[in-house]
């Protein structure tokens, strides 16, 4: 059997093999085979990675900006071009169906397409005559060098919320991506070099804990973007800020998914639209990308009487779910990413079942041997007592709450520490709007299963899902990229 290659990394213009001895396997979820082997890079590869991107720093900071759009532009003709082959890389690696693998890829080209307007978009503010002979203006300067950490559920999509908007702006950026996806990241990398980014403006660096920190701490990193678990989160913000960087730090998640009594069954028109949407957004955000999504509805809320039927149908349409290897085009949910993921997820199963929830469908039965999957999972019966309520699983496993109104619902689901995500179907637009205003997390869908906001908007987490200021994507990833400089003219 052959050796699975080493996955490069990109410094300056040049993809190098990084001399090391600790790698991180990298499977194919669908089969468990192992397809690469991510090296473990450390302090010396990240300084070689951030000097050259400092070198190139003036040059492209002094580029205008439309020369700067005009990269993005054709390196969004290229992705668009090699969109199938991202996908099936996506696919390969990640674990997930070639429909959401196309999903990951389309939502990154949107941000590149925001970012081919950046000369719009970092246009700054003129007042004449401010005082007397005085005119001011504001302008938005990039800020050096970049830094980006990403995890492994989009590999496409998430670094891209990054570093075409930084890079956009005229900074130069290094990216250390998931080291269980590396592949979709490296060739994003080859295909914005083939676009005519001028060496050492973007760089990959691959590896764990020592590069992320070896970024956080290194002194010619001006920024750092990261997106991950809550904990790793919250230690990339406290280094970085320590160390005087700016940091946007995006972490876990707990979504609730209200269902009102009117989705649930209803012979008025209206209301039966909803309850098709309902049942439809409830499967696709629990079990979409087999729940490794950080807006994944993963706690359930029903409404009294109305619990039993919405269980009843949910679970029949979980049994009809077919779950295996992503590429085979039949496959409604493909596979969590390692056997890791796979153990930690029946293991909070069983731990459920020992806490007296009630397993309504069982995912740890019925699946393919080979490869790492669990079932579409269904625990009925949560409270804030329980694990399930405020613990992230991150897999294909819903929690169920039996609640009484809307009102202790929203009160309920407001104890959530994490505040990414909160779903409401109803018909009843009273209702809706009640949620919208009272929930306390930073994105909402009403009769819209995973509210992720495209890239014209912020991907606005709060609390326990965000430390920083300035979220990634829309205005607000402009204004993380970019410092204001403002300036008094007088020539009396
Ligand atoms: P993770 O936190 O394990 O890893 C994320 C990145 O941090 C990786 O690049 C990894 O190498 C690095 N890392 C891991 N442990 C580290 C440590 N101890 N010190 C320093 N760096 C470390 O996350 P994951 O398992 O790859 O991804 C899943 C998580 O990401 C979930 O919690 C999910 O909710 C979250 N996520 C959040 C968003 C969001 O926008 N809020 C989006 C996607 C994923």
């Amino acid at each position: 059997m052959t050796t699975p290659s080493v996955v490069p990394v990109l410094v300056g213009e040049q993809w190098l093999e990084p001399e090391v001895t600790q790698f991180t396997p990298v499977h194919r979820p669908g089969t468990g085979e192992v397809i690469a082997r991510t090296p473990h890079c450390g302090v010396v590869d990240v300084d070689m990675a951030v000097q050259d991107a400092h070198a190139a720093f003036p040059d492209w900071a002094n580029t205008p900006a439309p020369d700067r759009g005009r990269v993005l532009f054709r390196y969004r003709e290229l992705l668009e071009a090699h969109f199938e082959e991202l996908a099936q890389i996506v696919c390969r690696e990640n674990g997930k169906t070639m429909d959401e693998a196309r999903g990951d890829v389309r939502r990154g080209i949107e941000v590149v397409e925001l970012a081919c307007g950046i000369g719009h978009l970092s246009k700054g503010e003129h007042l004449p005559q401010i005082a007397n002979g005085i005119d001011g203006f504001s302008s938005r300067e990039p800020l050096g060098v970049c830094a980006g950490i990403t995890p492994f559920n989009f590999p496409a999509m998430v670094p891209m919320w990054m570093f075409p908007v930084a890079i956009a702006c005229g900074n130069c950026f290094v990216l250390k991506p998931s080291e269980k996806v590396p592949l979709t990241a490296n060739r994003l990398g080859e295909l914005f070099v083939e676009a005519g980014l001028p060496p050492g403006v973007f760089n990959i660096v691959h590896g764990g804990r020592e590069v992320v920190d070896a970024l956080c701490r290194h002194p010619r990193i001006v920024a750092v973007s990261f997106v991950g678990s809550s904990a790793v989160a919250k230690h990339v913000y406290e280094l970085s800020t320590q160390h005087g960087k700016r940091c946007q730090a995006a972490g876990g998640a707990k979504n609730v998914i209200l269902v009102m009594p009117d989705a649930v069954e209803s012979d008025v028109m209206g209301a039966a639209i909803v309850a098709d949407m309902a049942m439809t957004g409830v499967l696709s955000s629990a079990f979409g990308c087999a729940g490794q999504r950080c807006m994944a509805g993963s706690l359930l809320m029903g409404i009294g009487d109305h619990c039993d039927p919405l269980r009843d149908q949910l679970v029949s349409a979980m049994e009809a779910m077919t779950v295996g290897d992503p590429l085979d085009s039949d496959v409604d949910m493909g596979a969590v990413i390692d056997g890791g993921s796979r153990d930690r997820l029946n293991k909070a199963v069983a731990a459920a079942a020992s806490a007296d929830l009630v397993i309504a469908r069982d995912g740890r039965e019925g699946v393919p041997n080979d490869g790492f999957f669990v079932g579409p999972t269904l625990l009925d019966g949560v409270t804030p007592d329980h694990d399930v309520f405020t613990s992230e699983l991150f897999g294909p496993v819903l929690g169920m709450m039996r609640l009484e109104s809307l009102q202790e619902a929203i009160d309920t689901l407001n104890r959530i520490p994490y505040g990414n995500a909160a779903t409401i179907f109803t018909s009843d637009g009273s209702a809706a709007r009640q949620f919208t205003r009272e929930v306390s997390c930073g994105m909402v869908g009403v009769n819209v299963g995973v509210p992720a906001p495209m890239a014209l908007f912020s991907f606005t987490g709060w609390d326990d899902s965000f430390y920083g200021d300035l979220h990634v994507q829309g205005h607000e990833g402009v204004l993380f990229y970019t410092r204001q400089k403002t300036v008094l003219n007088r020539w009396l």
